[in-house]
C-alpha cells in the first residue's frame, strides 16, 4: 500500500484536500498554493503525517526550502533562438572539433557556449563566445 498524504487547504471556511504521494511533493503544493493565495485574509494548509504529526502552515516563507527551482527559459528566448540561428546560417555547418558536416555525415550539430554560460552569464548572447559542434562532442566535451 502506497504512503499517502492528504493535506486539506483551507480559504475562510472552504475547504479542499487533495492527496500527495510523499511528504516532500506536499510541502511543495502546500508553498505553492499558500504563495498563489497569500493575499487572501484567512488561510491554512495542513496535513496530518505519521513522522511528523499534525502541520499546518499559513505563510509560504515557513516552506521556503520547498519553493520550487526557478525554470531556466534562456534556451527557449527569442534572443537565443535568433542568435543560434544566425550561428547556424552564418558559419559553415560543420562541427569545429571533429570537422564533420550535417550533409555529409548526417550528423545533429548543437551552438555550444565556449565559455559557459554558468560562470560567464554576460557572454551568453555573445556571438564571439559561440561555437558549432555535434552531439558527440558536445557530450564528450561534457563530460570532461
Ligand atoms: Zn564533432
Amino acid at each position: 500500500m502506497q504512503f499517502t498524504v492528504q493535506v486539506t487547504f483551507r480559504i475562510g471556511s472552504r475547504c479542499r484536500s487533495r492527496h500527495y504521494q510523499t511528504e516532500f511533493s506536499a510541502k511543495r503544493g502546500i508553498y505553492k498554493w499558500l504563495e498563489k493565495n497569500q493575499h487572501q485574509p484567512d488561510i491554512s494548509a495542513s496535513y496530518f503525517s505519521p513522522d511528523s504529526g499534525h502541520q499546518t502552515f499559513q505563510q509560504f516563507e515557513q516552506l521556503s526550502e520547498y519553493a520550487p527551482k526557478p525554470v531556466d527559459n534562456f534556451y527557449l528566448s527569442r534572443a537565443w533562438l535568433d542568435l543560434r540561428h544566425e550561428v547556424l546560417s552564418s558559419r559553415e555547418h560543420r562541427c569545429n572539433l571533429c570537422h564533420r558536416s550535417v550533409a555529409e555525415h548526417g550528423i545533429a550539430l548543437e551552438v555550444d557556449h565556449i565559455l559557459p554560460r554558468s560562470r560567464y552569464p554576460e557572454l551568453a548572447l555573445d556571438i564571439n563566445n559561440l561555437q558549432i559542434l555535434c552531439y558527440e562532442c558536445n557530450r564528450g566535451k561534457r563530460d570532461k
